[in-house]
C-alpha cells in the first residue's frame, strides 16, 4: 500500500480556486443531518463550519427543539425539522443537495436508527456518515452495503474499534482498516494524531494538527468541512484530505494566540478563512 504524506505541495495540488463568476446555486448546496436533544450543538458546528468552508447553501436536519437554536445561532443556514421533538424520526426532504453528512449529536433512538436505515436504502447522494450515525452501523453491520460508493467515514478510534474489531498493533489496525475500507468500497477517515485518510489505493498521512483539537465538537467541525467540499463538487478522496489539512491547520495558525487550553471548536471555524489563506 503506497504512503503519501500530505503537505502544502498535495495541497496546492488538489485545491481549486473559486470562480470569479460563481454564485451561490454554483458553489454547492449541502444538507447536514445532525443532532438530539442537548446536543444541537452538534449540528451548530457542523453546519456552520461547512458554511466557513465555502459551500453556498447549507441546510440542517434537525429535531424540532432544535429549531430556535439554529436559527438564531447561524441565520446563515436553512432549517428543515423532523417531527419529532428530541430526536430524528424520519428523515424526508425535497430539497437536492449535491451532498450529506449524518451523524454529528444524533443520538441512537430505535426510531433514529429506522430512520438512517431508511434513508440509506433511498439514498445516492455523496454522503458523509460521522459519530452515532457510525455507532449505529457498528450495531446493523448489514447496512454497511447500502453505503454510496466512495462514502467517507469519519471514526475517531473508538468508533473505529466498534466498527473493525479491535487490534493488537498498529500495523493491524491499518490492515483490518484497509481491508475494510476495500470490502465496502468507502473512504475512511482515521481521526487521531496524525490521522490518516485511507481508501483501495493509499494512505494518506496528514501534517497538521495538534493537540488543541481535543476538545468537544472538533469531529463535527471537520464533518461539516468534509461535506461543504463534497458539495462542492470536490472528487471524495480530494474532499477528505483537504478538509483533514485544513482542520489541522486552524489549530496550527490559531494557537499562538489562543493556547492548547482555551482553544474550542468555534475556533477552528473562526480560523477556516484563515487556512484557506
Ligand atoms: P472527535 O473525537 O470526533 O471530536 O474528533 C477529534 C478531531 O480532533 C479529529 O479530527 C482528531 O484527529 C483531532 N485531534 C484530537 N486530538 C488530537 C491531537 N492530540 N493531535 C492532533 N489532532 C487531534
Ligand atoms: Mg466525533
Amino acid at each position: 500500500m503506497k504512503l503519501i504524506t500530505v503537505d502544502e505541495i498535495e495541497i496546492r495540488k488538489r485545491y481549486k480556486a473559486i470562480d470569479s463568476q460563481t454564485h451561490k446555486g454554483a458553489q454547492g448546496h449541502a444538507l447536514i443531518i445532525a443532532g438530539s436533544y442537548g446536543k444541537i450543538g452538534a449540528a451548530v458546528l457542523a453546519s456552520k463550519a461547512c458554511l466557513k468552508t465555502g459551500c453556498g447553501l447549507v441546510t440542517a436536519f434537525i429535531p424540532k427543539c432544535g429549531y430556535n437554536i439554529v436559527q438564531i445561532s447561524i441565520p446563515e443556514v436553512m432549517v428543515i425539522t423532523d417531527a419529532e421533538k428530541k430526536y430524528i424520526s424520519n428523515i424526508v426532504f425535497e430539497i437536492k443537495p449535491q451532498a450529506i453528512a449524518i451523524g454529528p449529536g444524533l443520538g441512537q433512538e430505535e426510531a433514529t436508527q429506522k430512520a438512517f436505515h431508511e434513508f440509506l436504502i433511498t439514498n445516492n447522494i455523496p454522503l458523509v456518515v460521522d459519530a452515532d450515525a457510525l455507532n449505529i452501523l457498528s450495531k446493523n453491520r448489514s447496512w454497511l452495503a447500502l453505503l454510496p460508493s466512495k462514502t467517507i467515514l469519519t471514526p475517531h478510534l473508538k468508533e473505529l474499534e466498534r466498527l473493525i474489531g479491535t487490534w493488537d498493533s498498529e500495523e493491524e489496525k491499518f490492515e483490518k482498516t484497509i481491508t475494510f475500507s476495500m470490502q465496502y468500497d468507502v473512504i475512511v477517515v482515521m481521526k487521531g494524531a496524525p490521522t490518516h485518510i485511507i481508501n483501495a489505493e493509499a494512505v494518506y498521512r496528514n501534517t497538521t494538527g495538534n493537540a488543541a483539537l481535543a476538545t468537544a465538537g472538533s469531529g463535527d467541525a471537520l464533518t461539516g468541512m468534509i461535506c461543504s467540499l463534497l458539495a462542492q463538487s470536490y472528487e471524495p478522496i480530494d474532499a477528505a484530505i483537504l478538509a483533514v489539512y485544513l482542520h489541522g491547520f486552524t489549530a496550527d495558525i490559531a494557537l499562538p494566540g489562543i493556547g492548547t487550553q482555551a482553544f474550542i471548536a468555534s475556533d477552528i471555524i473562526e480560523n477556516i478563512g484563515k487556512a484557506f489563506l
